[in-house]
């Protein structure tokens, strides 16, 4: 019988019925007043779920898409940058940075550890001449499921005055409090297939009011993620080239479930659900990567020393239909990565542990006492 596809991975993420089904219907003129009403209702939810009183503005991109725009728009050729790496997503901004030919200074960190907010300090606090004009973090690192301390980063950033602070907030957003106005973050960037429930396909960025003064002096190309012309058209509830119309519909509904379950119980919710994992990983004497101090709410990544990790992976979705995701780069057969992000409930991750276990066992691990990370899990989904 053809069996459930279960996506269990940082993005795509699932999709509810009533996005899917908002989805299926015919798309209409982006120019229209109907179409203007739908983007009037989602700018204001947009607001709403960043926690800023600024523009969300929206790009038809891929997370990275949005990344790049917040690179283009803010900064000049040459300009110094300070820049955190300690996975694949800190890497991409590097790699961005370069090609736009900014110079740049990396916090490095080995991929499974935090970023030291200290080392940002001693950067910061010894650039007397402020030539550093942005300090770049990735919030959640979904390579190694590590969520840096991005407000003690940010907290360095603001003492030393000059520098803009951009994030990755790609699978952060809508996962773990990121409270955009209060911490005056200037440039937050994320994407659509990762917490805002809808299928690929938009890149969200928020502008604070510095970064629109920085954005007046910024000299590097930009026409088609040139956020000037997203910010004019927004303001009159339309866009400067056409949207992904049918996805906007989308996003319409997913904003209102958002809104519906309420900000603190999303976050809440994404907790759990990690702590729920994190407990199951460690009691089928799997290795977490991440630290429970610097762990991800939206992602956990596994290692084993008994099992191979590909053969897992390999079982899971042969046998269950439920999709992990492998490592990235050097982490390829070294770890598999659970995405609980988005439009993931409870069952999905009690489904997920009780096929892991399964799947050790008939991968020939005696060790397991079957039934027990699932009631260790509970304890966190009362
Ligand atoms: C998914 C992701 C991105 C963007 O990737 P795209 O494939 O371009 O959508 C960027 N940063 C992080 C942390 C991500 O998880």
């Amino acid at each position: 019988m053809q069996n459930k596809n279960m996506l269990m991975i940082p993005g795509p993420t699932p999709v509810p019925e009533s996005v899917l089904l908002a989805m299926a219907q015919h798309p209409i003129g982006h120019r229209g007043q109907d179409f203007n009403q739908i983007i009037s209702e989602i700018s204001q939810n947009l607001k709403w779920l960043h926690q800023t009183k600024e523009d969300v503005l929206m790009l038809t991109a891929s997370g990275t898409g949005a990344m790049e725009a917040a690179i283009i728009n803010f900064l000049s050729s040459g300009d110094s940058v300070l820049i955190g790496n300690n996975g694949k997503f800190g890497e991409r901004w590097v790699n961005v940075a370069r090609a736009f030919g900014l110079k740049v200074d990396e916090i490095r960190a080995e991929w499974g550890e935090p970023l030291d907010p200290e080392m940002f300090k001693d950067k910061l606090m010894n650039d007397k001449s402020k030539k550093i004009k942005a300090v770049i973090v990735t919030h959640s690192e979904t390579s190694t499921g590590v969520l840096n301390d991005l407000e003690t980063i940010n907290k360095y950033t603001k003492e030393h005055g000059e520098a803009l602070i951009i994030v990755d907030a790609v699978t952060s957003l809508g996962t773990v409090n990121l409270p955009i106005d209060k911490w005056e973050l200037d440039v937050v960037a994320s994407g659509a297939q990762k917490g805002y429930m809808i299928p690929p396909g938009l890149g969200f960025v928020s502008v604070s009011q510095k970064a629109w003064k920085a954005y007046q002096n910024s000299n590097l190309p930009k026409f088609y993620l040139d956020l000037g012309a997203y910010k004019k058209a927004i303001n009159n509830n339309s866009f400067p080239f056409t949207p992904p119309v049918n996805l906007i519909y989308g996003l319409q509904i997913a904003l209102r479930i958002m809104k519906a379950e309420g900000l603190a119980q999303m976050f809440t919710r994404h907790q759990k659900l990690a702590q729920a994992t994190r407990i199951a990983i460690k009691t089928l004497g799997l290795n977490l990567l991440a630290t429970d101090e610097s762990a991800s709410y939206a992602i956990t990544a596994v290692s084993s020393s008994k099992i191979d990790i590909t053969n897992i992976c390999y079982v899971m979705k042969e046998k269950f239909n439920i999709i992990l995701a492998a490592g990235q780069d050097h982490m390829k057969g070294k770890i598999f990565r659970i995405g609980h992000l988005g439009f993931i409930c409870e069952r999905d991750i009690l489904t997920t542990i009780t096929c892991l276990e399964t799947t050790l066992q008939l991968l020939g691990d005696t060790s397991i006492v079957s039934g027990k990370a699932v009631s260790e899990a509970l304890k966190f989904l009362p």
